[in-house]
């Protein structure tokens, strides 16, 4: 579907109905910063939003689906735009809305379009152009668009000089919608803009408001964040604006080095920020710089220092993974993202053990087993966790990293271990030694496993069950000495 078709129809629909009709928000914001042209429009239009979107339906001669939401009449209407996307308009009536304090649910009211423009988050956001615009020409230049646009609050300047500030009274827009304190964080990322100051103290002094908001929009919100280039931005606005102290304190708490007869640690909380630059540069997977922010987060609760070694974070891994899940539980993560995150925290540390104790093929194996499927990703986090500051060092941590990432490359191509299991199967075992499924099984599966992992024999059938021969009378003998005392 051709998008300037769009834009004459959405222009023929409004003649018809006799409603005017805007582009608003993200599309005309990227439109002027000359970004790629989105996919997902906003509309506001005068009167009925669902009206307009049915009539739109209606003339449209095109495969789309109208989606109806006749309680807050709106609408969404989805085309396929090409094989793997589709463009998505969201239909609304300009209104004005008032809020309760103790919901982000507003009582909606039907109001002019600069009222419209006045409920938005940020002036950036907060600017409409006339969809007749659009529909003059292909890709109208910027100075029709300029010429053309409605901005009451100044967006244009603040895109111009990158600042995020809302139309109105900052304390009124967050104490409405405290959603709209992260949104401000996350487009600071996201744009590489200055928060604007009276914004930035807003959040500050409405910081609390922000336990109103569900832990599915927090969940999406904080997700949105890690999605973006530089998430290190927002996080430290989060963190400044003790916005992290509410929503993880857990991160928060990695802040501060502590001094011990001149012994210090370094700074976990810029640590772990570090760690999500690093691994946002190498994949764009947000659920991996999740991890990378919380990978430390097991520290506060296990430093100590001791004497001649220094500072200790003994077991931090094994304590992260427990507050992983607590925190999980907290924002609501899926069960598929909880277990990732208790995965690579509980492992996070094991590469560069391995760096430090030898890298034998044996123990390579069992960190590919261990990791299955998250090996990689493991492996992403481990070297965005090299993060010193001596440029030596690091040179040495990084090739060292280098010879780690190729051996593991090395055995997953030789051994097959990427769903590694016994290749004599618990079935056999029981046909063979005429056993019930029972403990001895397993252990005799196990036993074969160890012995491919320990590299006594090679990840195959033949040696496998050659193997199981070997050994299996020993554990029969064990099992019925065992039925004997009991
Ligand atoms: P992005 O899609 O990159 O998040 P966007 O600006 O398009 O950016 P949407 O969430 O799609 O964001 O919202 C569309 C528009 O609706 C915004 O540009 C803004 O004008 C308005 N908006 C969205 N959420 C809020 C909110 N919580 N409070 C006020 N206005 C909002």
């Amino acid at each position: 579907m051709d998008l300037a078709k769009v834009f004459k129809q959405l222009k023929k629909t409004s003649e018809e109905t006799g409603q005017a009709s805007y582009l608003v928000g993200g599309y005309v914001r990227d439109l002027l910063l000359g970004k790629e042209l989105r996919k997902d429009l906003d509309l506001v239009v005068e009167g009925s939003g669902l009206a307009f979107a049915k009539a739109f339906d209606k003339q449209l001669k095109e495969a789309g689906r109208l989606i109806e939401f006749p309680d807050f009449d709106t609408a969404r209407y989805l085309l396929p735009f090409s094989e793997t996307e589709q463009l998505e308009l969201e239909f609304a009536g300009a209104r004005s809305e008032a809020y309760r304090s103790t919901s982000r649910k507003p009582k909606v009211e039907p109001a002019t379009l600069e009222k419209d423009l006045a409920r938005r988050d940020f002036t950036i956001n907060a600017m409409a152009v006339p969809v007749a615009v659009f529909a003059k020409a292909k890709s109208p230049s910027k100075a029709t668009i300029v010429k053309n646009i409605v901005d009451p609050f100044g967006g244009q300047a603040d895109l111009k000089e990158k600042i995020i500030r809302t139309p109105l009274d900052p304390n009124v827009t967050f104490s409405d919608d405290p959603l709209r304190m992260l949104r401000a964080v996350r487009f600071a990322a996201q744009l590489g803009f200055t928060i604007d100051k009276k914004t930035l103290e807003a959040i500050y002094t409405n910081r609390e408001r922000i336990k109103i908001v569900s832990a599915e929009r927090l969940q999406e919100e904080l997700l949105k964040l890690l999605a973006t280039k530089e998430s290190s931005i927002g996080l430290i606005l989060m963190f400044q604006t003790h916005l992290m102290d509410i929503i993880l304190p857990e991160v928060s708490n990695l802040d501060g080095v502590e001094d011990v007869y001149g012994h210090q640690h370094k700074n976990n909380l810029v640590h772990s920020f570090k760690v999500v630059d690093n691994v946002g540069e190498r994949t764009d997977k947000t659920w991996l710089r999740l991890a990378g922010l919380l990978h430390d987060i097991g520290k506060p609760g296990t430093k100590k220092f001791v004497p001649k070694i220094g500072w200790t974070f003994h077991g931090h891994e094994h304590l992260g993974k427990k507050m992983v899940y607590a925190i999980a539980k907290r924002f609501k993560f899926s069960k598929d993202l909880t277990e990732y995150l208790a995965k690579l925290v509980r492992w996070h540390l094991q590469p560069i053990s391995l760096m430090d104790e030898g890298i034998t093929d044996s123990a390579v194996r069992r960190l590919i087993v261990t990791m299955g499927d998250k090996i990689n990703d493991l492996l992403i986090l481990g070297r965005s966790d090299i993060t010193t500051g001596n440029p030596f060092k690091k040179e040495r941590r990084l090739k060292n990293y280098d010879k780690l990432e190729k051996r593991v490359a090395e055995v997953l191509e030789r051994d097959k271990l990427r769903a590694f299991q016994s290749p004599v199967r618990g079935e056999e075992i029981m046909k063979v030694c005429g056993l019930k499924p029972g403990p001895t099984v397993g252990k005799i599966k196990e036993a074969i496993e160890e012995a491919i992992l320990d590299g006594k024999i090679p990840n195959d059938y033949e040696p496998a069950f050659k193997y199981f021969q070997k050994i299996k009378d020993g554990y029969l003998k064990d099992a019925a000495e065992w039925e004997k005392v009991c």
